[in-house]
């Protein structure tokens, strides 16, 4: 390697690279350089190079010179979200290109309108490798002007390695290239077993994706990268057990974490995830109806309460370092202790959300930022300040919707630490009874310590669906819409709204007819609910006397128990996925066995269907290495992962044999295509049943999910004890449409006549053999669902615990003869939406 000489690949003023007011940049988190503030508007090449990377927003490119250095040049802070307005790009990937040729041409006078700063960072990226040993700056500079000389630090070239999965030395640092099998990426989950991983190692282990670099022990750092699926990135490793580090990390990416899907060179990269951060309008449309995304379901009446996160002003200038270093590290010390008090009382959902914060909080790239701002002089609430808004700005401007939703955790974060360092308690906020809270964005910590009594609801201006504040709201039974625009901000404190999330709407100062419509509403469902509630542990039979087992969903022992409390005359499916995901490695016998009978002992003595593992497409289990599938919905998953790895289900059907009493257990197999699938676990039972003594019945079912096992029915029933359809995988699979396709959600509905002509087939084909057959999907907890399956022939609905008790008084105000008539007429529908209109009107009547 040998010494290398940038020149200013800018007209401007070149200033030191901690003047850029952006923490990411100030604080060498990318690289170490210089910045420029342009006077011209075309950005050279500084030095004979090939073009690494340009970014998709054209607003940034990475160069490699011939002497491995890689310069980083990003046009203004913050153009990510110009998407590329203002910019042209004159060289593409791969180029050669000479000193001084034109990268990329700019409209300055655009960007200086439309972006918070023009300030160019020019830095180098691979500091393992090189040094900045000169720099030119607070100077005017041309283009061509000398601006910086670097040097390599060790001998050796620091050659990236071109294809995919080879190891280069760089200067003591070793490397490998991986593409990323993830279907989402590397987003906040896997960001965190990469951290876990590294943590087992004291190498030094980060990851390159393109222009940017992250500390494989920062989970903020690596989400920020925006890795996408079929990405490929670089992780580098130096220090004693580098080898074993890397090795390790790329065993993890390359393994896909249970989230594997395609990744092949012709596949494109997807485009973001519609974004459900943008804001909708800013002033209140005429009819005074607002439009949002449902973050958590339910109608609820009540008074305008804003919300604004009182900012806290911070001082620039701190004492001295050494006093800002302890204030800094005490207030760390001080929300570590609050949130880990509050963890250890809290459900698993705020649990989730709770160590989500701890994690950021141990963030190493995190506080090295705010500690080296507190050592230029800032203060330790400014230092943190600007660390957290550096990748604040880092995520929202990644222009993905999943990774923006993050960025409330971040600001709940750095408001605690503030909070902290002035001394204040987290305080509820006094509100008024049936308050719904209107804010720009809600913090999870900010919900978590309001009166769920006092909350009709609330409504955000930005935020997303998945967001950690709309699974507390969801948790909490708290309705709420989030994206529903800056409108939402100009309605007055104490304004009367109807916010109805089901259909996605927040009427603003309904008119009297609107209000007592909705009043009513509330209170014929206010009414039901509790009617249903006090006769929930009746029995169930129709008007003209067929009986109906209605039984709950369970995923883990508490449904098990709520189920009970609702009604339910036992366990219709219990997921028992729920106990092998979000692990290392499975449970084994000992640990399944105490599950299942906890659970069974919960139901105290009623049916309990355990259904065998269905893990796979939708649903990834770490341990288990599934090989990437260009189509995970049609792959590897269900009963097949099953057979595929039967030690797996024999320790399954071994810890449920051992259950007691014997009996009260029975086994279900997910996704079955075939009669051989039935009669391959019939034989591990049968085997698991000799090796355990066990000489009693045990009933053997299959679930009904693809239109196979629907069509077929006559023979799966012919060996099967019962038939339960799983609506939510039939449904997928009998309309093509993905389950998960948010663009789709509309229209995937179990209440198409195909859904249904297969839900009849499959009663006509467990008749033949006297077989009974339930539905265990999401159509068993869908009221308006319930009369038409009961008419195709459904004698056993397994629905989620809240709703046992609405679904059991329904089937007993129902007469079997109409519901068959019902039945037989939405057959001949045309659409699901004909059905439903069909459905309500026949409940109208009920
Ligand atoms: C179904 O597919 O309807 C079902 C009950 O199984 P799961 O939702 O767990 O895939
Ligand atoms: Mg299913």
């Amino acid at each position: 390697m040998s010494n290398l000489v940038l020149s200013s690949p800018l007209k401007g003023w070149i200033a030191p690279l901690e003047e850029t007011p952006d923490a990411v940049f100030a604080g060498r988190m990318l690289g170490d350089g210089l910045a420029i503030d342009p006077t011209g508007s075309v950005l050279h090449a500084p030095c004979d190079a090939v073009v690494l990377t340009v970014h998709r927003a054209r607003h940034a490119v990475t160069l490699r010179a011939a002497n491995g250095a890689e310069i980083l040049m990003h046009l203004g802070l913050d153009t990510v979200a110009l998407a590329g307005a203002g910019f042209e790009v004159l060289v593409g990937e791969g180029q050669s290109v000479r000193a001084g040729e034109p990268l990329i041409a700019f409209d300055l006078d655009f960007l200086a309108q439309n972006v918070r700063s023009l300030i160019t960072p020019i830095v180098v990226t691979n500091l393992d490798a090189f040094r900045i040993v000169r720099r030119q700056q607070d100077r005017a500079a041309e283009v061509g002007d000398e601006l910086m000389a670097l040097s390599p630090i060790a001998a050796e070239t620091a050659e990236s390695a071109a294809g995919a999965s080879t190891v280069a030395e760089a200067g003591g640092e070793i490397v490998r290239r991986v593409v990323v099998p993830l279907v989402h990426g590397l987003h906040a989950r896997p960001a965190a077993r990469i951290v876990e991983t590294v943590r087992a190692f004291t190498a030094e282990v980060a990851l390159v994706a393109g222009e940017r670099r992250a500390s494989a022990r920062s989970p903020v750092g690596v989400m920020a990268l925006a890795v996408r699926h079929g990405d490929s990135l670089s992780i580098t490793a130096s220090g004693p057990d580098a080898e074993a580090a890397l090795a390790a990390v790329a065993e993890l990416i390359e393994g896909g974490m249970g989230e594997g899907g395609p990744v092949a060179a012709h596949v494109p990269t997807p485009s973001p995830a519609p974004s459900s951060v943008e804001a909708g309008p800013v002033t209140l449309p005429r009819d005074g109806v607002l439009k949002g995304v449902l973050a958590a379901p339910g109608l609820a009446i009540g008074k305008a309460v804003r919300l604004s996160s009182s900012e806290i002003t911070v001082r620039e200038l701190g004492d001295n370092p050494g006093h800002e270093h302890t204030a800094l590290t005490q207030a760390l010390e001080t929300v570590r202790a609050r949130l880990e008090a509050a963890a250890a009382r809290s459900d698993k959902a705020r649990q989730a959300i709770l160590n989500a914060h701890l994690a950021f909080l141990d963030d190493p790239e995190l506080s090295a930022v705010a500690r080296a701002l507190i050592d230029q002089g800032k203060s330790a609430g400014f230092a943190w300040r600007g660390a957290v808004g550096g990748y604040v700005d880092a995520l929202r401007g990644l222009g993905d919707a999943r990774l923006a939703e993050r960025v409330d955790d971040l600001i709940d974060l750095e408001r605690q630490v503030l909070r902290a360092l002035i001394g204040e308690e987290e305080s509820a906020a006094a509100l008024p009874a049936g308050a719904i809270l209107l804010a720009d964005e809600l913090l999870p910590s900010q919900l978590m310590g309001v009166d769920p009594g006092l909350v009709a609801g609330f409504c955000t201006a930005r935020g997303g669906p998945t967001s950690h504040v709309a699974i507390l709201a969801a948790a909490m039974g708290i309705p709420a819409l989030v994206a529903v625009g800056g409108a939402v901000l100009t309605v007055a404190d104490g304004t009367a709204l109807i916010l109805d999330a089901d259909s996605g709407q927040l009427r603003v100062a309904p008119d009297a007819p609107a209000l007592e419509a909705a009043q009513t509403r509330l209170a014929q469902r206010q009414e039901r609910k509790a009617r249903a509630k006090a006769s929930a542990h009746q029995s169930c039979v129709t008007l003209d006397g067929q009986r109906i087992a209605v039984f709950g969903n369970v995923g883990a022992l508490g449904d098990a128990v709520a189920a009970a409390a609702n009604g339910a005359e036992g366990c219709g499916l219990l997921r028992t996925e729920f106990l092998f995901l979000e692990r290392d490695t499975p449970p084994d016998e000992d640990e399944q066995a105490r599950q299942y009978q906890a659970i069974a002992s919960a139901l105290d003595g009623k049916p309990l269907i355990i259904r065998t593992l269905d893990v796979g497409g939708d649903k990834a289990a770490p341990y288990l290495p599934i090989p990437a599938e260009e189509n995970p919905a049609l792959g590897l998953r269900g009963v097949r992962v099953s057979l595929w790895r039967p030690h797996l289900l024999k320790t399954q059907i071994r810890a449920i044999l051992r259950a007691r009493p014997v009996g009260q257990c029975r086994i279900m197999v997910p996704m079955i295509a075939s009669l051989d699938e039935l009669r391959a676990v019939r034989a591990v039972l049968d085997e698991a049943k000799r090796e355990l003594g066990v000489t009693e019945r045990v009933e053997l079912g299959v679930m009904i999910e693809t239109p196979a096992a629907a069509v077929t029915a006559d023979l799966l029933a012919a060996e099967a004890d019962f038939l339960s359809i799983g609506t939510n995988d039939l449904t997928q699979y009998v309309l093509a449409m993905d389950r998960g396709n948010p663009e789709l959600a509309a229209r995937i509905d179990a209440l198409h006549p195909a859904v249904l002509r297969m839900i009849a087939q499959t009663c006509a084909g467990a008749a033949k053999h006297q077989r009974w057959v339930g539905v265990c999907g999401g159509a068993a907890s869908d009221l308006a669902a319930v009369p038409i399956l009961l008419g195709l022939g459904v004698t056993e609905l397994s629905a989620t615990a809240a709703i046992l008790p609405e679904v059991k008084a329904l089937v007993r105000a129902l007469d079997l003869a109409a519901c068959r008539t019902l039945a037989a007429r939405a057959l001949e529908l045309t659409s699901s939406e004909a059905v439903r209109d069909a459905a309500q009107s026949f409940l109208a009547g009920v």
